[in-house]
């Protein structure tokens, strides 16, 4: 997509500190980390989320996702990873093109869960909601 800053770095139109890269993604680093080796995987294919990812974009980046996590947290000796997607502007979507943060975490960092970034929960009870939202398959 031609307006779109993460296709512009995936076709080296702009720079980006690129830590790895094969045929279906591309992992760099934030331009603006939280953390140490903040880093963001993304399908070279534009996507504007995982639900309109190609099926056959899936396992490559989910095994990216888990090569990469490895690597970093072995090379920063991290104490952990949080691993996440911002989904919609609601959410925190700034650049329209999918991307997976891998934010290294340590000790004392002063960070949260991912469950941290709302605390609105319905009024309707748990179990009505499981059988709103249960899918066969
Ligand atoms: P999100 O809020 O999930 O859309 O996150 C977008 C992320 O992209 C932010 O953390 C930005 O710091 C990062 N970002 C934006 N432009 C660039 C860029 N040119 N190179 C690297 N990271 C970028
Ligand atoms: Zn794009």
């Amino acid at each position: 997509m031609t307006d779109c800053i993460f296709c512009k770095i995936v076709n080296k139109e702009i720079p980006a500190h690129v830590i790895y890269e094969d045929q279906h993604i591309l992992a760099f680093l934030d331009i603006y980390p939280r953390a140490l080796g903040h880093t963001m995987i993304i399908p070279k294919v534009h996507a504007v989320t995982i639900v309109d990812l190609p099926e056959e974009e899936i396992e490559p980046i989910f095994k990216a996702v888990r090569k990469i996590d490895d690597h970093i947290t072995t090379t920063l000796k991290a104490d952990g990873l949080t691993i996440g997607i911002n989904q919609g502007k609601v959410s925190g979507q700034e650049v329209s093109h999918l991307h997976i943060h891998l934010m290294p975490r340590f000790n004392g960092d002063g960070g949260g869960a991912i469950q941290s970034v709302v605390n609105k929960p319905s009024s309707e009870d748990v179990a009505q909601v499981a059988v709103r939202l249960r899918l066969n398959n």
